[in-house]
């Protein structure tokens, strides 16, 4: 059992469908569903996510995918504190072939549940042969950051904010390890040394996010996108998604993150090994605090 404390399930989380499927003309829309959790992900949510990106893939009337979140926030990371976490769960396992984290313990259980459901899962949807669009709008942190970097590309509402926090857990940023690429080595360092929220409109001049759009027209805005998208040929747009996908691993993506991943872990080990907890102690509302004492 992983260190960092396991919480029961609620089982009235556990009925609830966390991920939303619809689909308008050529684009399938899947929406993160837990709108109460600002979208905290847990593991749930990444495998109702796979599933529909899944039949997203399998049904040729889709050509575009867009990923969304229900309410008013995209994605506020990785569940660490809603009754529904649920880290202490096995789940079959899709991204890679390792052995079940549950009965695991230390970085043995650690090391295997985020290389599936972080890293991995992350990794394979990069790799989804259809155009994926983020769609985001309010909170994107964390963990939200890597749901909508290993999409395609990002459009944002004019209210949205992206920030990495875990920093202050002493852990040097999140599993899926893009900041970097995504934006650059010195802005990648502002938004991890500080932890603060970078705007839609410095994500934009950043090149992180596409598109910066009001609010109210941000579905609108990204249907427009999508369906323009969606009149090219299937195979034309799966060859150049490799093509650029490729050229990102060429400078040095998929190797950074590999190496990273050794630092993640070695910072998770210590917090586990000096604290008993591989969060460091800090949980969602002390980074609430923080930021609201900024
Ligand atoms: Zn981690």
């Amino acid at each position: 059992m992983a260190p960092d404390a396991p919480e029961s399930t609620d089982p009235a989380v556990t009925d609830e469908e966390v991920v939303t499927y619809e689909v308008r003309g050529p684009v399938a829309f899947v929406r993160l569903n837990r709108p109460q959790y600002r979208n905290a992900q847990n593991s749930r949510v990444t495998y109702a996510l796979d599933a529909a990106f899944v039949r997203a893939v399998d049904d040729d009337a889709v050509k575009v995918i867009v990923l969304g979140g229900n309410g008013d926030h995209f994605c506020a990371g990785h569940d660490i504190g809603t009754p529904g976490r649920d880290i202490d769960q096995s789940f079959e396992r899709k991204a890679v072939i390792w052995w079940d984290h549950v009965p695991a313990a230390g970085v043995d259980s650690r090391f295997a549940r985020e290389s599936e459901v972080y890293l991995g899962m992350c990794r394979r949807w990069r790799e989804i042969p259809k155009p994926v669009i983020a769609m985001v709008q309010g909170a994107c942190i964390a963990g939200g950051l890597m749901l909508a970097w290993s999409c395609d590309f990002i459009v944002a509402a004019d209210d949205a904010f992206f920030s990495d926090p875990v920093v202050r857990m002493g852990i040097p940023g999140v599993e899926y390890f893009a900041h970097p690429w995504v934006t650059n080595p010195r802005a990648a360092k502002e938004m991890l040394f500080t932890g603060e929220r970078m705007p839609a409109a410095r994500a934009y001049e950043l090149g992180m996010v596409n598109h910066v759009v009001p609010r109210a027209e941000l579905e609108e805005r990204t249907l427009q996108l999508a369906e323009r998208i969606a009149e090219m040929p299937r195979l034309g747009l799966a060859l150049a998604k490799k093509a650029v996908n490729q050229a990102e691993d060429l400078q040095g993506l998929r190797a950074g993150m590999d190496s990273v991943f050794g630092l993640h872990h070695a910072a998770h080990a210590h917090n586990a090994e000096v604290g008993g907890d591989s969060l460091g102690g800090v949980d969602v509302r002390r980074i609430k605090d923080a930021e609201a004492g900024r």
